[in-house]
């Protein structure tokens, strides 16, 4: 590294430190103390009440008692007949995708339809409304389309250029030929296509390469493509990559101490999600009891993303109407086994399948329908993911060291989850974004 590199790196770090996504910049000196009249800690398996957070800079300082003397010149911002939660994580999102209307184009229609500027603006408004919406880290599950445009969007967050979450990219993600949209156009039309198609572990392994050297966080892996109901009335999901490309892959990344994300809904490209070593499965539609087991045993994360399955059923006497439909019946049991069988479950919602103007903590209330405590689903939003993302202890959590992503609601989502819905007070790097609690 030279020294203008150095001194490029010094600075991104500065403007990382300084501004959080264009927010009010909070000084590396300036002592904030929130008090909060309920706390939920992201550990924790009950409320702390009548607690201070003290923030400096972009991290929490500490967690102390309401008593606790404040120093003259702190700025004190009064949550105290609110409920105050560390910032949400999403694991499963799409800033790139601007919903799947058959009405408006549906998939499709993102990538024929848009130019990359038109993209880029709409990556913009969708990590403006995750973070009002209390969600400051998303892992952002591929571009579908547009290229490497993950990294410069989270490039502009970290340079203050526009508000957003921490992101945790992916790029292009990885299909194989046959194995991703667009599809269904003329054969003789070269069609682009929403993920990077590759054949065979060579092409498997450079595809993760290069993804990973134009500054993917995480590789994200498609192993399942069509599905359908068969006669047996079975779901049935056509697999893409064999166990040897998943290998190469998943060999290539956990080499650059990085992380691979499965999506899988069953079948054949589960085990081969499983076998090949997945870090994550995405959605797992239709878990058995030996992948629940197998999953247990490799300490495989699961994110499940149900709301995605419950609306937009085609009509039901249809080919598609009965596949959505199936889809749904399988997925409450397999997440209820994977509950009950201590499988690591994090949050994670598909938006950008759902339109970005749905509330992004849509599938809070399908997780407690299904069996999870509210204070689980929490955890599955804060400190559970983020130790998948490798972060415990720095995000999803209150605690000395953090990162002060803090979030406030006004009720208690204890006692109704879709609180979460309505987050009033936002603050991501110890700065405030939101705030409609106290002026
Ligand atoms: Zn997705």
């Amino acid at each position: 590294m030279n020294r203008r590199q150095l001194a490029v790196v010094a600075c991104l770090i500065f403007c990382c430190a300084g501004v959080a996504g264009g927010q009010s910049p909070a000084g590396a000196g300036t002592l904030t103390v929130i008090r909060a009249g309920t706390l939920i800690d992201g550990t924790s398996d009950a409320p702390l009440h009548d607690k201070q957070v003290f923030i400096r800079g972009e991290r929490i300082e500490k967690v102390a008692d309401a008593t606790a003397a404040i120093p003259a010149g702190a700025k004190v911002i009064d949550l105290s007949s609110a409920t105050v939660l560390p910032g949400l994580i999403d694991s499963h999102t799409h800033i790139f995708l601007w919903g799947e209307d058959p009405a408006k184009g549906g998939y499709d229609a993102n990538i024929l339809k848009a130019g990359i500027a038109l993209r880029a603006a709409r990556a913009t408004f969708a990590v403006r409304r995750a973070l009002e919406q209390g969600f400051t880290t998303l892992r952002d599950l591929e571009t579908e389309g547009a290229g490497y445009g993950d990294v410069e969007i989270k490039q502009a967050i970290a340079e203050g250029t526009i508000p957003g979450p921490r992101l945790f990219v992916v790029t292009r993600a990885i299909s194989t030929t046959g194995g991703y949209n667009l599809e269904g156009y003329a054969p003789e039309l070269d069609m682009p296509k929403g993920a990077q198609l590759i054949d065979g572990p060579v092409e498997a392994r450079k595809a993760a390469r290069e993804q990973l050297d134009h500054g993917a966080d995480w590789i994200k892996v498609y192993m399942t493509h069509r599905s359908w109901v068969d006669r047996a009335g079975n779901l049935v999901s056509q697999p893409t990559l064999t166990v040897q490309e998943l290998r190469a892959i998943v060999d290539e990344t956990h080499g650059w101490g990085k992380k691979v994300a499965c999506h899988a809904y069953n079948g054949i490209g589960m085990q081969r999600a499983l076998d090949g070593g997945c870090d994550s499965i995405e959605h797992g539609l239709e878990l058995t009891d030996a992948n629940i087991a197998q999953m247990l045993r490799q300490g495989t994360w699961y994110c499940p993303t149900i709301a995605a399955y419950y609306g937009d059923w085609a009509p039901a006497d249809t080919p598609a109407g009965r596949r959505d439909r199936k889809r749904a019946e399988v997925h409450e049991p397999s997440f209820k086994k994977a509950l009950a069988a201590g499988v690591k479950i994090v949050y994670g919602t598909d938006m950008g399948g759902i339109d970005w103007s749905e509330p992004e903590a849509i599938d809070f209330d399908y997780m407690v329908k299904f069996g999870m405590t509210p204070m689980e689903a929490i955890r599955s939003a804060t400190s559970r993911a983020a130790a998948m993302l490798d972060m415990q202890g720095e995000i999803g959590v209150l605690a000395p060291g953090a990162y002060a992503d803090v979030i406030a609601v006004s009720g208690d989502p204890l006692k109704n989850i879709n609180e979460l819905r309505k987050v009033r007070f936002v603050m991501h790097n110890g700065a405030i974004f939101k705030n409609d609690l106290s002026k």
